[in-house]
C-alpha cells in the first residue's frame, strides 16, 4: 500500500493505473477510521482493481465553533486498517496542500438549505469542494459515501450529477454498534453516561420506521420520534424532519418517497441518526 501527501504523487500514481485500464475505487474520509467506513472500503475493493482511501480532515467544513481541533485523529491506525482490507493508496494531504489563499468553492444552494446544511450553514460547501478535489486528483470510477451522511449522500449525486463528474456515487448502509448506535469518529467524545444514553437515536429511527405508512402526516411522525428522544433526559433534540429523498425539502405527508433525519446533541456531542422509506408502490 502506497502514501501519497501530495496532489501530484496522488495523480501520479493514480494517472499511471488509469494508463492501464484499471479502475478506481474512492473512499473519502476525515480518518479515524472505524467499521463503518472498513464497510465502505471493503466494497470499494470488491468492485473496483485498485482502491484509494483519502483520510483528510477538511478544515473548511468546519465553522469556527466546531470540533476540528478536537476531532480524533490517529493515521498510524488508519493505515494498518486500509492496509489489512487491502487499500492500495491511502492520499493524506496537509491542509496547506490542498488549500492556498484564496481558493476557488464549489457551492451548492440546491438540497443544502435544510436539516445539516441549515445547521452548519458553510458544511456542504466545504464538502462539495474537497468531493471535487478528490476526484480531480485520483479520477474514481466510483466512489463511496455512507446514508448516516444521507444529505451529504443526496448532495453528492445531485453535484456529480449537475456538474458531469464521470463517477458512480454508490451509497453503503449504516453500520452499527450492537445497540444500535451507528458507528462515528465523534463517538469518542461521548463520557460512558452518554455513551449509555445515546442508543436513543436509534429508537427513535425504530419508531418512525414502524409508524410510517402512506398518506401520514409528517408532523405526527415526526412527533411521535421526538417523544421518544425526550424520554432520554440527556439528549437535546435540534431537529427531526421528513424530508422528500431527492430535494431534502420537508414534506407535509408520506406521499413520496423521504429522507427521515435527526440531529440530536448528547451533552456537548451532536449526533446524526435516518432512515429512507420508500412509498410502497400502488
Ligand atoms: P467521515 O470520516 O465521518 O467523513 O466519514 C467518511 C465516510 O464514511 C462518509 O461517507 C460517511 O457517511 C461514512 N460513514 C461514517 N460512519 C458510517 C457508518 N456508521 N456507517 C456507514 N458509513 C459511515
Amino acid at each position: 500500500m502506497q502514501i501519497a501527501t501530495t496532489v501530484a504523487e496522488a495523480k501520479h500514481i493514480t494517472r499511471a493505473w488509469k494508463r492501464e485500464g484499471q479502475t478506481i475505487g474512492l473512499v473519502p474520509t476525515m480518518g479515524y477510521l472505524h467499521e463503518g467506513h472498513a464497510s465502505l472500503i471493503e466494497r470499494a475493493r470488491r468492485e473496483n482493481d485498485r482502491v484509494v482511501v483519502s483520510v483528510f480532515l477538511n478544515p473548511i467544513q468546519f465553522a469556527p465553533t466546531e470540533d476540528l481541533d478536537r476531532y480524533p485523529r490517529d493515521f498510524d491506525r488508519d493505515c494498518k486498517l486500509c492496509e489489512e482490507i487491502g487499500a492500495d493508496l491511502v492520499f493524506h494531504p496537509d491542509p496547506a496542500e490542498m488549500y492556498h489563499d484564496p481558493h476557488a468553492y464549489v457551492n451548492i444552494d440546491l438540497l443544502s438549505d435544510t436539516m445539516d446544511g441549515a445547521a452548519r450553514p458553510i458544511h456542504f460547501k466545504g464538502v462539495c469542494t474537497v468531493v471535487s478535489k478528490l476526484f480531480n486528483i485520483t479520477q474514481p470510477d466510483n466512489a463511496y459515501f455512507g446514508q448516516k451522511d444521507a444529505q451529504q449522500l443526496a448532495i453528492v449525486k445531485k453535484f456529480v450529477e449537475d456538474l458531469n463528474f464521470d463517477v458512480k456515487v454508490n451509497g453503503c448502509p449504516i453500520v452499527r454498534e450492537p445497540d444500535g448506535l451507528a458507528k462515528s469518529s465523534r463517538n469518542t467524545y461521548l463520557s460512558p453516561e452518554e455513551r449509555a444514553a445515546a442508543p436513543v437515536l436509534f429508537r427513535a429511527v425504530q419508531r418512525g420506521r414502524e409508524i410510517i405508512a402512506p398518506n401520514m402526516k409528517a408532523s405526527e411522525l415526526e412527533a411521535q420520534m421526538k417523544a421518544v428522544l425526550a424520554e432520554e433526559p440527556l439528549a437535546d433534540t435540534e431537529y427531526v424532519t421528513a424530508v422528500d429523498a431527492l430535494t431534502m425539502q420537508p414534506v407535509e405527508t408520506i406521499d413520496r418517497n423521504v429522507l427521515v433525519a435527526m440531529a440530536v446533541r448528547i451533552g456537548t456531542t451532536r449526533l446524526i441518526d435516518n432512515f429512507s422509506y420508500e412509498l410502497p408502490r400502488a
